[in-house]
């Protein structure tokens, strides 16, 4: 008896193909039976002629903020579904890439962090951060890192601020601070420190202290393949709901912290 073929491979197209995180990109869509790698684009490609020639349902951007916007919207002009990982592309653009997808009836999805990891771990520490006093986030990078803290180890201090309502952790200060710096930089009371190290490739910890115990969530990411499990996932997302997606979050469907810590203290009392 024939067997029945299966659903047909999802047909992406990844611009940036042969930049560090495009490699890994390709490399998964490759691995994957799901989905095909329908066109590698590179710088001073003709994007509009890949995307019609390789019939791609989606376009994966990899690039830089100069030509992530261009690229994402070239993909909606062909009627192709966006799914834009290129960092530091603004509000502005961001929401131009909705409006381009809305308008072209397609999906779409920008995500300024595609591991899962990451994204899980500033969730998980903003679910945490209403119940402790106490807060120290140690994130670590590569040596090469031109910026500190890192925009994840940033974001995550925002989100648990502002899951605390603007209330402050209690910030531990050693009374006499025998080297400069020592304890780390503070955000809303919670203290940061950054490691810079050749080797490292992204990692972060978050630590919560109240009376008597400690929790600690940590993500270690040992290369750069960490993003591509996000990236197919919100592919499949985007071609399968036709949404809009802000952030890996959403994909994930998490939802809100305010909303589970209704319940937990519903299920309490
Ligand atoms: P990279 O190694 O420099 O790769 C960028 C690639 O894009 C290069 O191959 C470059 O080609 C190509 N490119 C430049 N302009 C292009 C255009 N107009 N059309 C098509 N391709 C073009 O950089 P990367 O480390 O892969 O990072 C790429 C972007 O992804 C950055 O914005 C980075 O911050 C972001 N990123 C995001 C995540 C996430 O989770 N969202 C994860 C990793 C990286 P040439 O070298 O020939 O110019």
């Amino acid at each position: 008896m024939a067997r029945s073929a299966g659903p047909a491979p999802l047909r992406v197209a990844v611009s940036g193909a042969r930049g560090r995180a495009g490699r890994e990109i390709v490399a998964a869509l490759n691995a994957d039976p799901g989905f095909v790698c329908a066109a590698e684009i590179e710088e001073g490609d003709d994007i509009a002629a890949a995307l019609r020639s390789s019939s791609a349902q989606a376009l994966v951007d990899f690039t830089t903020p100069a030509a992530g916007l261009g690229n994402a919207l070239a993909a909606t002009d062909a009627g192709v579904a966006p799914v834009v990982g290129t960092t530091g592309l603004g509000e502005s653009a961001v929401a131009r890439v909705r409006e381009a997808c809305a308008a072209a009836g397609v999906g779409g999805c920008v995500a300024a962090n595609f591991s899962l990891g990451a994204v899980l771990l500033m969730w998980l520490s903003e679910l945490a951060s209403s119940y402790f006093e106490r807060c120290e986030i140690i994130e670590a990078h590569h040596a090469g890192k031109i910026d500190a803290p890192s925009g994840t180890a940033l974001r995550t201090a925002e989100l648990m601020l502002a899951a605390r309502d603007g209330r402050r952790f209690d910030h531990s200060r050693a009374e006499r601070e025998t080297l400069a710096g020592t304890r780390g930089g503070e955000f809303g009371g919670a203290a940061v420190h950054s490691v810079r190290l050749d080797g490292v490739v992204a990692d972060q910890s978050v630590t919560f202290a109240t009376a008597g115990q400690t929790l600690t969530i940590e993500h270690r990411t040992t290369s750069r393949a960490a993003f591509a499990p996000g990236v197919l996932l919100a592919v499949r997302a985007v071609l399968e709901t036709g949404r809009f997606f802000d952030g890996l979050a959403e994909v994930l469907r998490l939802p809100a912290n305010s909303a589970i810590r209704g319940l937990m203290s519903s299920s309490t009392a």
